[in-house]
Protein backbone atom coordinates (compact mmCIF):
# COMPACT_ATOMS: atom_id res chain seq x y z
CA UNK A 1 0.00 0.00 0.00
CA UNK A 2 1.32 3.18 -1.20
CA UNK A 3 0.84 5.86 1.63
CA UNK A 4 0.27 9.65 0.69
CA UNK A 5 1.53 11.71 3.08
CA UNK A 6 1.94 15.51 3.10
CA UNK A 7 4.44 18.04 5.40
CA UNK A 8 2.95 20.94 7.53
CA UNK A 9 5.58 23.58 8.04
CA UNK A 10 9.14 23.77 6.65
CA UNK A 11 11.96 24.61 9.06
CA UNK A 12 14.51 22.02 9.89
CA UNK A 13 12.34 19.57 10.58
CA UNK A 14 10.26 19.68 7.37
CA UNK A 15 13.26 19.44 5.45
CA UNK A 16 14.35 16.77 6.70
CA UNK A 17 11.27 15.12 6.58
CA UNK A 18 10.93 15.88 2.95
CA UNK A 19 14.09 14.27 2.01
CA UNK A 20 13.81 10.99 4.37
CA UNK A 21 9.81 10.58 2.97
CA UNK A 22 11.03 10.20 -0.77
CA UNK A 23 13.28 7.77 0.55
CA UNK A 24 10.84 5.54 1.89
CA UNK A 25 9.55 2.76 -0.70
CA UNK A 26 5.65 2.98 0.25
CA UNK A 27 5.76 7.08 1.33
CA UNK A 28 4.94 9.92 -1.20
CA UNK A 29 5.08 12.93 -0.56
CA UNK A 30 1.92 15.22 -1.90
CA UNK A 31 3.30 18.34 -1.26
CA UNK A 32 4.28 21.20 1.65
CA UNK A 33 1.78 23.33 3.32
CA UNK A 34 3.46 26.42 4.72
CA UNK A 35 2.36 29.87 5.95
CA UNK A 36 4.58 31.35 3.84
CA UNK A 37 4.09 31.54 -0.30
CA UNK A 38 7.63 30.99 -1.40
CA UNK A 39 10.21 28.01 -0.19
CA UNK A 40 13.18 27.12 -1.78
CA UNK A 41 12.71 23.23 -2.67
CA UNK A 42 10.80 21.44 -5.68
CA UNK A 43 7.82 20.09 -4.02
CA UNK A 44 4.72 21.54 -4.49
CA UNK A 45 4.20 23.88 -2.12
CA UNK A 46 0.54 25.10 -0.65
CA UNK A 47 -0.57 27.98 1.55
CA UNK A 48 -1.82 26.33 5.14
CA UNK A 49 -4.97 28.13 4.70
CA UNK A 50 -6.42 25.82 1.93
CA UNK A 51 -5.05 22.60 3.66
CA UNK A 52 -8.38 21.52 4.00
CA UNK A 53 -9.06 21.02 0.34
CA UNK A 54 -6.88 18.37 0.09
CA UNK A 55 -8.14 16.20 3.00
CA UNK A 56 -9.18 13.52 0.97
CA UNK A 57 -5.94 13.10 -0.95
CA UNK A 58 -3.79 12.96 2.41
CA UNK A 59 -3.59 9.74 4.11
CA UNK A 60 -0.76 11.07 6.77
CA UNK A 61 -0.21 14.67 7.70
CA UNK A 62 3.31 15.53 9.44
CA UNK A 63 3.35 18.32 11.88
CA UNK A 64 6.55 19.87 11.66
CA UNK A 65 5.79 22.77 13.56
CA UNK A 66 7.44 24.43 16.45
CA UNK A 67 6.59 23.09 20.23
CA UNK A 68 6.19 26.57 21.74
CA UNK A 69 3.25 27.49 20.21
CA UNK A 70 2.29 26.27 17.16
CA UNK A 71 1.83 22.64 17.99
CA UNK A 72 -0.41 23.70 20.80
CA UNK A 73 -2.30 26.30 18.88
CA UNK A 74 -2.66 24.22 15.46
CA UNK A 75 -2.49 20.60 15.84
CA UNK A 76 -6.14 20.13 17.02
CA UNK A 77 -7.58 21.44 14.30
CA UNK A 78 -4.99 19.56 11.91
CA UNK A 79 -6.71 16.45 14.26
CA UNK A 80 -10.30 17.53 12.38
CA UNK A 81 -9.31 16.98 9.25
CA UNK A 82 -6.06 14.72 9.08
CA UNK A 83 -4.35 11.55 10.51
CA UNK A 84 -1.55 13.42 11.90
CA UNK A 85 2.29 12.62 13.20
CA UNK A 86 4.28 15.16 15.86
CA UNK A 87 6.82 15.56 17.31
CA UNK A 88 5.70 17.82 20.12
CA UNK A 89 8.27 18.03 22.94
CA UNK A 90 6.90 20.06 26.15
CA UNK A 91 6.86 17.28 28.63
CA UNK A 92 5.35 19.02 30.99
CA UNK A 93 2.39 19.93 28.83
CA UNK A 94 2.17 16.03 27.39
CA UNK A 95 -0.77 15.08 29.46
CA UNK A 96 -3.06 18.10 28.31
CA UNK A 97 -1.78 17.14 24.67
CA UNK A 98 -2.75 13.80 24.45
CA UNK A 99 -5.88 14.70 25.98
CA UNK A 100 -6.94 17.38 23.51
CA UNK A 101 -5.75 15.13 20.18
CA UNK A 102 -7.33 11.89 21.99
CA UNK A 103 -10.74 14.11 21.93
CA UNK A 104 -10.76 16.05 18.51
CA UNK A 105 -9.09 13.03 16.61
CA UNK A 106 -11.14 10.13 18.32
CA UNK A 107 -14.38 12.32 17.44
CA UNK A 108 -13.57 12.71 13.73
CA UNK A 109 -12.35 9.60 13.20
CA UNK A 110 -8.69 10.26 12.26
CA UNK A 111 -5.24 8.93 14.40
CA UNK A 112 -3.02 11.33 15.87
CA UNK A 113 0.36 10.11 16.78
CA UNK A 114 1.70 12.41 19.17
CA UNK A 115 5.44 12.99 20.52
CA UNK A 116 7.80 10.94 18.73
CA UNK A 117 11.15 11.72 17.56
CA UNK A 118 13.49 10.56 20.47
CA UNK A 119 13.10 12.74 23.62
CA UNK A 120 9.95 12.35 23.80
CA UNK A 121 9.87 9.51 21.53
CA UNK A 122 12.53 6.44 20.95
CA UNK A 123 13.60 7.45 24.88
CA UNK A 124 10.49 7.44 26.39
CA UNK A 125 10.33 3.71 25.11
CA UNK A 126 13.33 2.79 26.55
CA UNK A 127 12.74 4.31 29.54
CA UNK A 128 9.82 1.95 29.96
CA UNK A 129 11.10 -0.96 28.47
CA UNK A 130 14.83 -0.74 30.87
CA UNK A 131 12.68 0.01 34.08
CA UNK A 132 10.19 -2.71 33.57
CA UNK A 133 12.51 -5.35 33.54
CA UNK A 134 14.01 -4.45 36.89
CA UNK A 135 11.76 -4.91 40.20
CA UNK A 136 13.57 -1.45 42.08
CA UNK A 137 15.24 0.06 38.61
CA UNK A 138 17.40 3.08 38.93
CA UNK A 139 17.07 5.10 36.23
CA UNK A 140 18.97 8.38 34.69
CA UNK A 141 18.77 10.02 31.41
CA UNK A 142 21.47 12.67 30.11
CA UNK A 143 20.94 14.82 26.75
CA UNK A 144 24.08 16.06 24.37
CA UNK A 145 25.94 17.39 24.27
CA UNK A 146 23.64 19.01 21.46
CA UNK A 147 21.85 21.61 20.02
CA UNK A 148 18.50 21.65 21.88
CA UNK A 149 15.92 22.79 19.05
CA UNK A 150 12.88 23.12 21.96
CA UNK A 151 15.04 25.14 23.82
CA UNK A 152 16.47 27.16 21.01
CA UNK A 153 13.23 27.85 19.39
CA UNK A 154 12.11 29.44 23.50
CA UNK A 155 14.94 31.09 23.29
CA UNK A 156 14.48 33.29 20.06
CA UNK A 157 11.19 33.80 21.04
CA UNK A 158 12.69 36.09 23.77
CA UNK A 159 12.09 39.96 22.69
CA UNK A 160 15.02 41.21 21.24
CA UNK A 161 17.20 37.90 20.44
CA UNK A 162 18.16 37.67 17.08
CA UNK A 163 20.01 34.87 16.54
CA UNK A 164 20.60 32.03 19.66
CA UNK A 165 21.26 28.32 20.24
CA UNK A 166 21.07 26.14 23.24
CA UNK A 167 23.01 23.43 23.62
CA UNK A 168 22.76 20.50 26.80
CA UNK A 169 25.58 19.38 27.86
CA UNK A 170 25.62 16.50 30.08
CA UNK A 171 28.20 15.99 33.74
CA UNK A 172 31.11 12.92 32.18
CA UNK A 173 31.02 12.11 36.43
CA UNK A 174 26.88 11.94 36.50
CA UNK A 175 27.04 9.48 33.31
CA UNK A 176 29.91 7.03 35.00
CA UNK A 177 27.75 7.16 38.11
CA UNK A 178 24.80 6.25 36.14
CA UNK A 179 26.21 3.26 34.47
CA UNK A 180 27.87 1.68 38.13
CA UNK A 181 24.41 2.13 39.11
CA UNK A 182 25.00 4.96 41.60
CA UNK A 183 22.91 7.46 39.86
CA UNK A 184 20.11 7.71 42.97
CA UNK A 185 21.09 10.86 43.74
CA UNK A 186 21.76 12.79 40.27
CA UNK A 187 19.44 14.88 39.91
CA UNK A 188 18.57 15.77 35.71
CA UNK A 189 18.57 19.30 36.34
CA UNK A 190 22.35 19.26 38.53
CA UNK A 191 23.72 16.79 35.86
CA UNK A 192 23.28 19.16 32.97
CA UNK A 193 24.25 22.52 31.94
CA UNK A 194 22.10 24.74 29.58
CA UNK A 195 24.18 26.71 28.01
CA UNK A 196 23.14 29.66 25.60
CA UNK A 197 24.58 31.58 22.49
CA UNK A 198 22.72 35.12 21.80
CA UNK A 199 23.42 37.51 19.61
CA UNK A 200 21.17 40.84 20.40
CA UNK A 201 21.42 44.87 21.03
CA UNK A 202 23.83 45.23 24.23
CA UNK A 203 20.83 47.61 25.87
CA UNK A 204 18.51 44.18 25.77
CA UNK A 205 21.61 41.75 27.56
CA UNK A 206 19.93 42.06 31.25
CA UNK A 207 16.40 41.35 30.33
CA UNK A 208 16.98 38.82 28.19
CA UNK A 209 19.42 37.09 30.51
CA UNK A 210 16.71 37.58 33.23
CA UNK A 211 13.33 36.00 30.88
CA UNK A 212 15.19 32.99 29.85
CA UNK A 213 16.63 31.80 33.51
CA UNK A 214 13.31 32.20 34.54
CA UNK A 215 11.28 30.59 31.84
CA UNK A 216 9.15 27.72 32.81
CA UNK A 217 9.15 24.28 32.17
CA UNK A 218 12.16 25.45 29.62
CA UNK A 219 15.34 27.07 31.97
CA UNK A 220 13.66 27.19 35.45
CA UNK A 221 15.30 24.97 37.81
CA UNK A 222 18.37 23.71 35.31
CA UNK A 223 22.00 25.32 35.31
CA UNK A 224 21.86 27.88 32.81
CA UNK A 225 24.44 30.07 31.18
CA UNK A 226 23.52 32.55 28.81
CA UNK A 227 26.40 34.17 26.66
CA UNK A 228 25.86 36.89 24.29
CA UNK A 229 28.40 37.01 20.87
CA UNK A 230 28.67 38.71 17.50
CA UNK A 231 26.86 37.75 14.58
CA UNK A 232 30.31 36.99 13.29
CA UNK A 233 30.89 34.64 15.97
CA UNK A 234 27.62 33.23 15.90
CA UNK A 235 27.61 32.42 12.18
CA UNK A 236 30.53 30.98 12.24
CA UNK A 237 30.75 28.55 15.16
CA UNK A 238 26.88 27.41 15.50
CA UNK A 239 25.64 26.44 12.61
CA UNK A 240 25.70 22.46 12.81
CA UNK A 241 22.64 20.98 14.62
CA UNK A 242 24.37 17.79 16.55
CA UNK A 243 22.79 16.13 19.48
CA UNK A 244 22.51 12.91 21.43
CA UNK A 245 22.35 11.44 24.53
CA UNK A 246 21.69 8.40 26.55
CA UNK A 247 18.95 6.40 29.08
CA UNK A 248 20.93 4.19 31.39
CA UNK A 249 18.88 1.86 33.68
CA UNK A 250 20.15 -0.35 35.90
CA UNK A 251 19.33 -2.46 38.82
CA UNK A 252 19.37 -6.09 41.11
CA UNK A 253 18.09 -8.91 39.64
CA UNK A 254 18.26 -11.60 42.72
CA UNK A 255 21.72 -11.82 43.58
CA UNK A 256 23.23 -10.17 40.24
CA UNK A 257 23.35 -6.49 38.73
CA UNK A 258 22.49 -5.64 35.53
CA UNK A 259 22.77 -2.16 33.08
CA UNK A 260 20.64 -1.42 30.02
CA UNK A 261 21.60 1.62 27.95
CA UNK A 262 19.83 3.10 24.77
CA UNK A 263 22.39 6.08 23.02
CA UNK A 264 22.32 8.19 20.39
CA UNK A 265 24.47 10.00 18.59
CA UNK A 266 23.18 12.31 16.30
CA UNK A 267 25.29 14.23 13.27
CA UNK A 268 21.77 16.06 12.66
CA UNK A 269 19.27 16.43 15.23
CA UNK A 270 16.32 16.96 12.63
CA UNK A 271 17.56 14.60 10.39
CA UNK A 272 16.94 11.90 12.87
CA UNK A 273 13.84 13.33 15.02
CA UNK A 274 12.44 13.78 11.51
CA UNK A 275 13.07 9.78 10.70
CA UNK A 276 11.13 8.69 13.51
CA UNK A 277 8.35 10.63 12.58
CA UNK A 278 8.40 9.42 9.21
CA UNK A 279 8.44 6.20 10.30
CA UNK A 280 5.44 6.65 12.90
CA UNK A 281 3.71 8.38 10.05
CA UNK A 282 3.30 4.85 8.47
CA UNK A 283 1.88 3.19 11.90
CA UNK A 284 -0.79 5.96 12.02
CA UNK A 285 -1.98 5.04 8.58
CA UNK A 286 -1.74 1.31 9.35
CA UNK A 287 -3.59 2.02 12.56
CA UNK A 288 -6.20 4.42 10.95
CA UNK A 289 -6.36 1.90 8.12
CA UNK A 290 -7.50 -0.72 10.81
CA UNK A 291 -10.21 1.38 12.04
CA UNK A 292 -8.44 3.30 15.55
CA UNK A 293 -9.31 6.46 16.26
CA UNK A 294 -7.79 9.11 18.61
CA UNK A 295 -4.25 10.18 19.61
CA UNK A 296 -1.58 7.05 20.76
CA UNK A 297 1.92 7.96 22.12
CA UNK A 298 4.87 5.82 20.97
CA UNK A 299 4.11 3.40 24.06
CA UNK A 300 0.68 2.14 22.40
CA UNK A 301 1.90 1.63 18.92
CA UNK A 302 3.04 -2.11 18.52
CA UNK A 303 6.89 -1.79 17.06
CA UNK A 304 6.08 -4.00 13.74
CA UNK A 305 3.42 -1.01 12.61
CA UNK A 306 6.73 1.11 11.71
CA UNK A 307 8.70 -1.34 9.76
CA UNK A 308 8.33 -1.45 5.63
CA UNK A 309 8.68 -5.48 6.30
CA UNK A 310 5.53 -7.67 7.26
CA UNK A 311 4.98 -8.74 10.76
CA UNK A 312 5.64 -12.61 9.02
CA UNK A 313 8.92 -11.50 7.86
CA UNK A 314 10.00 -9.69 11.36
CA UNK A 315 8.97 -12.32 13.23
CA UNK A 316 11.09 -14.65 10.54
CA UNK A 317 14.05 -12.95 10.61
CA UNK A 318 14.29 -10.11 13.46
CA UNK A 319 12.73 -12.24 16.21
P1 LIG B 1 11.92 25.43 13.07
O1 LIG B 1 12.00 26.64 13.92
O2 LIG B 1 12.99 25.22 12.05
O3 LIG B 1 10.51 25.42 12.31
C1 LIG B 1 9.29 25.62 13.00
C2 LIG B 1 8.31 26.34 12.08
O4 LIG B 1 8.75 27.67 11.85
C3 LIG B 1 8.22 25.70 10.71
O5 LIG B 1 7.22 24.74 10.73
C4 LIG B 1 7.94 26.86 9.75
O6 LIG B 1 6.55 27.00 9.51
C5 LIG B 1 8.48 28.07 10.51
N1 LIG B 1 9.74 28.48 9.90
C6 LIG B 1 10.87 27.74 9.73
N2 LIG B 1 11.83 28.45 9.11
C7 LIG B 1 11.30 29.69 8.91
C8 LIG B 1 11.79 30.87 8.33
N3 LIG B 1 13.02 30.93 7.80
N4 LIG B 1 11.00 31.95 8.30
C9 LIG B 1 9.75 31.90 8.81
N5 LIG B 1 9.22 30.79 9.37
C10 LIG B 1 9.98 29.70 9.41
O7 LIG B 1 11.81 24.19 14.07
P2 LIG B 1 12.36 22.71 13.79
O8 LIG B 1 11.81 22.24 12.51
O9 LIG B 1 13.82 22.66 14.02
O10 LIG B 1 11.70 21.89 15.00
C11 LIG B 1 10.28 21.73 15.12
C12 LIG B 1 9.95 21.17 16.50
O11 LIG B 1 10.40 19.83 16.61
C13 LIG B 1 10.64 21.89 17.66
O12 LIG B 1 9.81 22.93 18.17
C14 LIG B 1 10.86 20.82 18.69
O13 LIG B 1 9.99 21.00 19.77
C15 LIG B 1 10.52 19.52 17.99
N6 LIG B 1 11.57 18.51 18.21
C16 LIG B 1 11.23 17.36 18.86
C17 LIG B 1 12.18 16.39 19.09
C18 LIG B 1 11.80 15.09 19.72
O14 LIG B 1 12.66 14.23 19.92
N7 LIG B 1 10.54 14.85 20.06
C19 LIG B 1 13.59 16.57 18.71
C20 LIG B 1 13.83 17.78 17.98
C21 LIG B 1 12.85 18.73 17.77
P3 LIG B 1 6.03 27.59 8.11
O15 LIG B 1 6.61 26.76 7.01
O16 LIG B 1 4.55 27.47 8.21
O17 LIG B 1 6.47 29.01 8.04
Amino acid sequence: MTITTAIVGYGNLGRSAETLIKAQPDLELFGIFSRRSELDTDTPVYPVDSINDYADQIDVLYLCLGSATDIPEQAPDFAKHFTTVDTYDNHKQLPHHYATMNAVAGEAGNVAIIATGWDPGLFSLNRVLGAAVFPEPQQNTFWGRGLSQGHSNAIRGVEGVKYGVQYTIPREDAIAAAKAGNGADIDGKDAHLRQCWIVADEADHDRITDTIVNMPDYFVGYQTEVHFISEEEFLRDHQGLPHGGRVITSGTLGKTKSTVEFALDLESNPDFTAAVLVAYGRAAARLKAEGKTGAFTVLEVPPYLLSTKSLEDLIAQDL
